[in-house]
């Protein structure tokens, strides 16, 4: 019996609406996608976690850009943090801080790296970032600070092993330069209509249509039923 492919699946902006917010349209094919799913995304560890919880599949997530990997019942941060909290202290001493607001939900449970509002001065905090051996990467939601070896490749590498899954045998769906490194783990990639260049340079396809609109064209597109 053939089977649906293993899915590496971006949120923001491939599972999402234009004008934000998730499709309710990738409900139920996620829902009922006969092989895994891992979430891939720069959102914070708990964001992608509730998203499992509300569609009712396993969690199985890489979050952080790749610094956190959990797949069901098993947690790894795959970066040490501490030099996190340094550049933190470096960015706040500077005067400035990461353009979120006083509660700061972006960054509040963020364990390995820091996500900065596209609002502030990206040269500047790249400078600070780049003294501390960091880098700053554009997902086109949020500028993201992060160890230069941290990817969604890798973390996705390292979720495949303890679910004993060839990632060969996975499809990738994205828009963005943090999904490059899932791109080329992935056996199959597809980047959607509103990719940036460079994730679009790094998929084997890139869709007609975009954000959610786009992915599930890709699911229907390699289904098995
Ligand atoms: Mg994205």
């Amino acid at each position: 019996m053939s089977r649906d492919p293993p899915l590496f699946l971006d949120i923001d902006g491939t599972l999402t609406r234009r004008e934000g917010g998730l499709d309710a349209a990738v409900i139920g094919p996620l829902r009922s996608w006969d092989a895994p799913i891992i979430l891939a995304t720069g959102k914070a560890f708990p964001y992608p976690i509730a998203l499992c919880h509300y569609l009712s599949i396993p969690e199985r997530v890489v979050a952080e850009n790749g610094g956190v990997v959990c797949v069901d019942d098993h947690v790894e941060l795959t970066v040490n943090r501490d030099h996190m909290t340094e550049f933190k202290g470096a960015v706040a001493d500077a005067g400035f801080d990461f353009g979120w607001g006083a509660a700061d939900t972006v960054n509040r449970w963020r364990e390995t790296e820091v996500a900065m509002a596209p609002s502030v001065d990206r040269d500047t905090i790249e400078g600070i970032a780049e003294r501390h051996g960091l880098e700053v990467i554009d997902s086109g939601y949020a500028y993201h600070i992060k160890d230069p070896s941290v990817t969604k490749g890798r973390g996705l590498e390292r979720a495949c092993t303890l679910l004993q899954l060839d990632p060969e045998t996975a499809v990738a769906i994205g828009d963005s330069e943090n999904d490059e490194a899932m791109f080329e783990l992935a056996g199959r990639s597809f980047a959607l209509a509103n990719a940036d260049a460079v994730a679009a340079a790094a998929a084997d396809t890139v869709v007609a249509d975009g954000f959610a609109t786009g992915m599930l064209s890709v699911l229907e597109e390699i289904s098995s039923t």
